[in-house]
């Protein structure tokens, strides 16, 4: 058993590595995705597979067009940053939460659970936040000018809680795309993909409703807009227009993956 924590632990800790080194990872964000890929290789290959190929597709998408999605968003967006251990945690920390649940299971004595309901949530969960994260990258590089959910008007790219046709295509591809990978590594039953990518789209769609209702949303008087930052990019201070100060991006993303989680969950309860 313990050389099979080191391999894991050794497997996970390089990836995160090459991410920190490839600017993708900050430190924090280094080792907490070293915890969270640790745990998803010791609670099964295909959880630990299923994990490492949605960072690298997520790490990618996140890469392709950077300077355009850069111009693009100029404006609203703080400075794009490596993740930090609160970025690598809103995305990851449902998924290792039901690893370790797995775990369990498994040193309890309990059945092979790769047909279980917590499978089917970790795979819902990362799913959604995969889908969440295609929307936002192809929508604010290739989508034009979007709408906001809650009001109708063109807002800037970037904008939380803003639609374009290419994002929206982009989160049912990614929803569809990550719940076949979940099936094709037998994460889950092949019958199952369903579920998650159903599971994924709620997810990644409840990520951009509270984006538009709840999540902050600053203002620049000067410049007359809507911002994420502060200052703002033309060196106006901004005031909190709307929004519930305590949720940022991060917390509307570990929402994206509850809501996903929960979705598959209930599903799974009710009629598996
Ligand atoms: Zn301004």
């Amino acid at each position: 058993m313990p050389s099979i924590v080191l391999v894991a632990v050794g497997l996970a800790g390089g990836i995160a590595l090459a991410a920190h080194r490839a600017g993708s990872l900050t430190p924090s964000g280094a080792l907490a995705a070293t915890i969270v890929g640790s745990l998803a290789m010791l609670a099964g290959q295909a959880w630990g597979v299923y994990l490492v190929l949605w960072f690298v597709s997520a790490s990618l998408v996140s890469r392709m067009g950077v300077h355009v999605k850069r111009r693009r968003t100029a404006s609203v967006l703080p400075p794009r940053e490596a993740r930090d251990v609160w970025q690598v945690l809103a995305n990851g920390g449902v998924f290792a939460l039901l690893a370790v649940w797995t775990l369990w299971h498994i040193w309890r004595g309990g059945p092979e659970p790769a047909s279980s309901g917590a499978a089917i949530m970790a795979a819902s969960a990362l799913a959604a936040a995969g889908a969440d994260t295609l929307a936002t990258e192809i929508g604010t590089w290739l989508g034009g000018t979007p709408r906001s959910l809650r009001t109708g008007q063109a807002v800037p790219p970037g904008t939380s809680g803003a639609v374009s046709l290419a994002g929206s295509l982009a989160l049912l591809a990614g929803a569809l795309g990550y719940a076949g990978m979940a099936a094709g590594l037998d994460l889950i039953d092949s019958d199952a993909w369903p579920v998650v990518a159903v599971a994924a789209a709620v997810g990644a769609l409840a990520d951009s409703l509270l984006g538009a209702w709840l999540q902050t949303e600053r203002w620049c008087a000067s410049c007359r807009e809507p911002t994420e930052q502060n200052p703002h990019v033309c060196g106006s201070l901004t005031t909190r227009r709307r929004g519930w100060t305590a949720l940022d991006n991060d917390g509307v993303n570990l929402l994206c993956t509850v809501t996903g989680a929960t979705v598959a969950g209930i599903w799974y309860a009710l009629w598996h």
